[in-house]
Formats: structure tokens, C-alpha cells, sequence
């Protein structure tokens, strides 16, 4: 039922001692008005509301008048909200919480709320408390310090809530009443200047008031089974003043930007609201969390009072003008309160509606998410894998190769350190004949390779130029093959040319023209000196290379054996990434498939959703038919009636005329007897 706001001025005792110079605040009944001192109302400044209260009045009063009403209803199933509106010091606190001699409008409504529903026998309650504080915007919560910064929520079953406040399950008013200390302390911690942190923030002191008839086995379903839920807010808002007049800066003034914007919201809130319902089209709740919060309270569904409180002196009489002019405005606000009454059917409704909801979720949001994600995932996985695997091959591929070479230069060194070994050996073999030899003579001017072991009929041999100096000793490996190599002729013969020009074949000399008397008997013993001197050199050379290759080939083998190592180790990340991606594969296989089944699952799901709300409309329409159908006999069965009265006064009548008849036939006969008679 449409009904208004109920909005009440209070006016707080003077603390000041001056007395008024130029105006004060006249109260009269339900109207309060800035008065000229001795002398007449000021125009436009006199204000009407359900009750105003003067500085006289108790908050016992106050809640008799403004708030029990509200609270009650809230016993009954009614949302309701009440708050204190108003500057700094002008009485919100002092209303709200009250004092020792006289408790304010929280302490009587908690106490209420227990004797109200101690009396009621045939329904049981359970009661639920929080208390939030909203300070710099940001939701605090009162009964647990460790819950700040809460976000609001909104859902289906609970409506807009405060998502992590802790609710706290009552029994009795005092246990209220110590959370509720308790709460007070929550709020002094950590404050050095607790009165300038309260007139900035509110706070909101909440009961959920839940209720079920107890089955008294009456069969009266509608009632029984009912379970009633509202919310009770109370609230002691942070001080309504303009923040020029907090005159601060740094934290002060972004604690005042913060109360502004709620305050603010809250006054466009009021605004719009008390507009109309034409001009409702947007009302900015979600524009603060004050707003938010109080949602149902502020043209919603719910019993709402609101209390503002003024300051009577003379310094105060713009914010005080303010105040009235918000309370004015907030008079205008029409409410719909109606009791929040769930029903067992409309609750299982509700609740199989909740599930699909949450199923239709999982399955299209967070389910089919996280099957997607896990998917992709692991496709990426498996791209990862494929990839690492082929770069796995290459460097194994390259591994090989090198390998590969690495052995056949190894095969090569091999070999000529064979070369060399024998080389050395028939070096050593011809020096130690040559040094048996006292004085060789030898003398040749065409060519000089003493050392020439057996030497096949068509070997290539090179011819020393005529010109050319003594050449080097060159000494001929014994695995010489019939065409001399060219390189390693040039190493031997360290740094020797050959004469191509006069490369000739020599098929006629063979060993035997190179015995010791046909060699160059004319040659000097210096000569021969010399050239022994060479070989041995050359043999040193030799030896050292020899030495030195040997020592390479140690290490090529060992880095062979490493990569072999490496090579083996490669081999098996491979084939553990192989299989890692072979589970990845049937993973996502079995993901895909489950993915699948949960799509027709949803599927059908839709299918028996779609055919439910058929069914529903069906059994609507014949509910519907059949309703008329009873109508229509109601209809009739009053005209059959109307017809029956019709007919028994018609019978009635009937009867009576038939009664006359039937008298005048038997004075008739009763006569014509007479006449017989006197006639016989
Ligand atoms: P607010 O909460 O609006 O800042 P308070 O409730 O703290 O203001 O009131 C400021 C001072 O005035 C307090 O000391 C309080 O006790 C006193 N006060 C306010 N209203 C009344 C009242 N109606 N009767 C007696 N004292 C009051
Ligand atoms: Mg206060």
C-alpha cells in the first residue's frame, strides 16, 4: 500500500548561554518556523511534518511517536528503515543511541522487538544482526575489524546486500545490546579524534527479523507455511553540514568529498524521488553505497521514518534551514510497503528457479569457461610440446651430423698418426742406418730421396729443379700408394715445389739402383752431416705433431663420449615429452567429450526448462477455463435460484388460488347436496 514517509524535526536543548538577537525557531504543534525575535514568522520559512519535537522531548517520545510503528511492522513482515539526519552536534547520536537515563531509538527498538515477539505464540522468529560503518565510502564492518572495504552485492534470494558482514544470530535484546558495545569499541579503535571520524561516517545498525508460522495443524496452509523476511535499518548518518564549514584540508577534506557524495546522492535521491512518480525515472541509487544500501528504504518497499535534528542556535540557522529543507523534500516520498511474505510454493519456485539459474550458469559461464580454458590451454600445451619436440629433432639431427663429422676427422687423424708413426719408425729405421754408415758419398744432382724404400714401377715421384737450393729432406710414408698425395708431399718436404714441369715416370730405376755404392759417392761427409742433421729435426717435428694429434683425438674422443652422453639424454626428454603429450592428447580428448556431454546435458536441461513454462502455461489457461467454467455455473446456479424463488412464489400463488378454488368447489357441492337433499 502506497503510503508516505514519516518525517519528524527534532530540535535539540540549547548549549550555548547567548540568548537570540535577531530570530529563533518557533514550534507549534507539528510546525516549526524561523521567527523575527519578539515579532512576527519570517515568510517561506515556516515548515509542517508529522511531529516536530522540541528540546523538551525524551527520546522515549520520539520513539512512540516516529519509530515504534516501523519497528512493529517489521515484527509483521514489513521492511523498515529510520534515520537521523543532520548537522554536526545537532542530536543524531544523541537520538539514535540515547543515553544512560533515557536509551535511544536502537536500544528500544532491539528491546521491542523481543517483547513483541515473545507475545506472539503462533509464529517462531529467528533474529540476525549487523552493524556497518560507511566511512570514505568504503564499508567497514562493526562486529569484525577484520572486514573492511566489504563490497555490496546484489542477488535473487537475498536482494542488495553487504557481500562478508558478519551476522550474528540473537536470542535476546541484551546480547544485542553487548554486540552492539562491542561494535562502539571496533569504531574507537585505532581513532585518535573519534568525534570527528563519527560526524563522517554512518553507520548502520541492521536486524533481519525471519518468521514461520508454527503448524498448529489447523490445515490453514496459506498462513502456516508462510515465511516472513524484512530488514531493519537504523541509521545514524554523518553530519549533514557543508564541508566549507569543516574549513580542513588533507584527510578531512577527502573524508568530507566522501561524505558529500553520499550525503549528496542521498539529497538527489530524496529529490528525484519526492518528484513524483512522473519525473522517477532514474533515481541514482547506485551512485553511493549509502544509496544503495538504504535502496528499499527510500521509495521502495519499505515503512520508512526519518528523524532530523536541528541545532536551535542563532550561528546554526542556515544548516538548520538546510535540514528542513532536505526534511521537506523527503515528506514527499511515497513508499509501498508490503509484508515480504514467501509462500511454500512461491519458495520452491524460487528455489528451482535459483537452480536453474545456477545451472544455466555453471553450464554457460563458469563450467563451459573453465572446460574452454583448460582446452585451450592445453592445445596450447600440446602446441608447446610439438614444437619443443621438433626442435628436439633438429638438434638432434645436428647432433648426428657433427657427430658424424667429428668421427671422420677423428677416422683421419687416426690415419695420419698411422702415416706419421710409420713415418717416424722408417725415419728412425734410415737414420740409424745412415749413422752406421761412416761416410756415405752421395751425389745427386737430379733428385735426393735417400729414404726411398720400395718403390713401384709406376710411381710419380718429383723432380728437384736444377735451380732450386739443396732441397729438404722428404721422406715418403711406408702406406704410400702409388700416386702421392699432394698436400701431404708438400708438408713433408716442408714447404718444397715440386717441379711439375719435369714430372717424369721412372719405370726403369727400381731398389736396386739405389744401393749405397751407386749413391752419389762423390758426396760430401759435411752434406751428409747436414741432411742427418735435417732428418733428425724433421723426425723431432714429426714426433711433437704426432704427440699433439694424439692429445686432440683423446679430446675429440671425450667430447664424443659427452655428446653421446647429451645425445642419449635428448633421446629421453623426447620420449617423455612424446608421451607427456600423448596424456595431454587424451586428456583433451576425455575434457572435450565431458564438454560435449555437458552441452546436451544443458541442452536438455533448456528442453525440459522450455517444456516446464509449456506446461505451466497450459495448466495456466485451463485453471483459467476451468475458472470461467465455475463462473459460469455460479452464474447459473444464481439464476436457477432466482428461478426457483420465481417459481415457489409462482407455486405459492398457485396454491392459494387452487385453495380458493377448491373452497368454492366444496360450498358448490356442500350446496348443490343441499339443494339434492331438499329436492328428495
Ligand atoms: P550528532 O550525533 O548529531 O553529531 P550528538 O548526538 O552527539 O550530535 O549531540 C551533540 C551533543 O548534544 C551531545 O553531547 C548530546 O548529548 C547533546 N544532545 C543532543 N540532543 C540532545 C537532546 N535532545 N537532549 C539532551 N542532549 C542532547
Ligand atoms: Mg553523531
Amino acid at each position: 500500500m502506497a503510503e508516505k514517509i514519516c518525517v519528524a524535526v527534532r530540535v535539540r536543548p540549547s548549549i550555548s548561554e547567548e540568548s537570540p538577537s535577531g530570530t529563533f525557531w518557533k514550534i507549534e504543534d507539528s510546525r516549526i518556523s524561523l521567527h523575527k525575535l519578539h515579532g512576527t514568522p519570517i515568510s517561506g520559512l515556516s515548515y509542517a511534518f508529522d511531529h516536530v519535537f522540541d528540546e523538551s522531548c525524551s527520546n522515549s517520545k520520539v520513539y512512540e511517536l516516529l519509530t515504534k510503528d516501523v519497528i512493529h511492522a517489521a515484527v509483521d513482515g514489513f521492511n523498515g528503515t529510520a534515520f537521523a539526519y543532520g548537522q554536526t552536534s545537532s542530536g543524531k547520536t544523541y537520538t539514535m543511541n540515547g543515553s544512560l537515563n533515557d536509551p535511544g531509538i536502537i536500544h528500544r527498538a532491539v528491546n521491542d522487538v523481543f517483547q513483541k515477539i515473545q507475545m506472539i505464540s503462533d509464529r517462531e522468529f529467528l533474529i540476525r544482526v549487523s552493524y556497518m560503518e560507511i566511512y570514505n565510502e568504503e564499508i567497514n564492518d562493526l562486529f569484525a575489524v577484520e572486514n573492511q572495504k566489504l563490497p555490496i552485492h546484489e542477488s535473487l534470494e537475498r536482494g542488495i546486500f553487504v557481500a562478508g558482514l558478519r551476522e550474528e544470530i540473537v536470542n535476546n535484546a541484551e546480547q544485542v545490546i553487548k554486540l552492539l558495545e562491542s561494535g562502539e569499541v571496533n569504531r574507537h579503535f585505532g581513532e585518535t579524534n573519534m568525534n570527528a571520524r563519527s560526524s563522517r561516517s554512518h553507520t548502520i545498525f541492521r536486524m533481519v527479523i525471519e518468521s514461520k508460522g508454527i503448524d498448529t495443524g489447523s490445515g490453514d496452509y496459506s498462513s502456516s507455511d508462510a515465511i516472513r523476511v524484512s530488514i531493519l535499518n537504523l541509521v545514524d548518518l554523518a553530519g549533514s553540514e557543508r564541508i566549507a564549514k569543516t574549513g580542513a584540508g588533507g584527510v578531512r577534506l577527502k573524508e568530507g568529498k566522501y561524505i558529500n557524495k553520499s550525503l549528496m546522492v542521498l539529497g538527489n535521491v530524496i529529490n528525484k524521488l519526492s518528484n513524483g512518480a512522473k519525473q522517477r525515472a532514474h533515481i541514482p541509487y547506485r551512485d553511493s553505497k549509502l544509496t544503495r544500501i538504504l535502496q528499499t528504504a527510500l521509495g521502495g518497499n519499505a515503512k520508512t521514518s526519518i528523524i532530523c535534528t536541528v541545532a536551535p542556535e542563532e550561528v546554526h540557522v542556515e544548516e538548520t534551514k538546510g535540514t528542513l529543507q532536505f526534511a521537506s523534500r523527503a515528506k514527499r516520498i511515497t513508499n509501498c510497503a508490503q509484508v515480504n511474505e514467501i509462500l511454500t510454493d512461491a519458495a520452491l519456485l524460487k528455489r528451482q528457479q535459483l537452480e536453474i539459474e545456477d545451472l544455466r550458469r555453471k553450464l554457460q559461464g563458469s563450467r563451459s569457461e573453465v572446460l574452454e580454458q583448460e582446452i585451450l590451454k592445453l592445445r596450447n600445451d600440446m602446441l608447446k610440446y610439438e614444437l619443443e619436440r621438433e626442435k628436439l629433432e633438429m638438434e638432434l639431427e645436428e647432433e648426428r651430423r657433427s657427430h658424424k663429422e667429428r668421427e671422420q676427422r677423428i677416422r683421419d687423424q687416426q690415419l695420419k698418426i698411422e702415416n706419421l708413426s710409420s713415418l717416424v719408425s722408417d725415419g728412425d729405421r734410415s737414420s740409424s742406418q745412415d749413422s752406421m754408415k761412416e761416410s756415405p758419398k752421395d751425389e745427386c744432382n737430379d733428385f735426393k730421396t735417400p729414404c726411398f724404400k720400395e718403390t713401384s714401377n709406376n710411381a710419380f715421384v718429383a723432380k728437384r729443379s736444377n735451380y732450386s737450393e739443396l732441397p729438404d729432406f722428404s721422406p715418403l710414408p711406408d702406406s704410400f700408394s702409388n700416386v702421392a698425395d699432394e698436400d701431404t708431399w708438400f708438408k713433408m718436404n716442408k714447404g718444397y715445389i715440386a717441379d711439375l714441369d719435369s714430372l717424369q715416370t721412372t719405370p726403369a730405376r727400381k731398389v736396386q739402383s739405389f744401393p749405397p755404392q751407386d749413391i752419389t759417392p762423390d758426396c760430401s761427409n759435411d752434406n751428409y752431416k747436414l741432411e742427418l742433421q735435417n732428418l733428425k729435426t724433421q723426425l723431432e717435428l714429426v714426433i711433437k705433431e704426432k704427440v699433439e694429434l694424439q692429445r686432440k683425438h683423446e679430446e675429440e674422443v671425450q667430447i664424443n663420449s659427452r655428446l653421446m652422453g647429451e645425445i642419449c639424454e635428448l633421446k629421453q626428454e623426447l620420449d617423455l615429452s612424446n608421451n607427456s603429450l600423448e596424456s595431454s592428447k587424451q586428456r583433451y580428448g576425455n575434457l572435450e567429450r565431458e564438454f560435449q556431454k555437458l552441452k546436451e546435458e544443458r541442452d536438455s536441461l533448456l528442453q525440459t526448462v522450455s517444456e516446464s513454462s509449456k506446461n505451466i502455461t497450459f495448466l495456466t489457461d485451463q485453471k483459467e477455463n476451468i475458472l470461467k467454467d465455475l463462473n459460469c455455473e455460479v452464474q447459473r446456479r444464481k439464476d436457477l435460484e432466482v428461478e426457483i424463488k420465481q417459481f415457489s412464489v409462482a407455486f405459492a400463488s398457485r396454491q392459494r388460488s387452487l385453495a380458493s378454488i377448491h373452497g368454492e368447489f366444496k360450498s358448490k357441492i356442500e350446496k348443490l347436496r343441499a339443494e339434492n337433499l331438499v329436492r328428495y
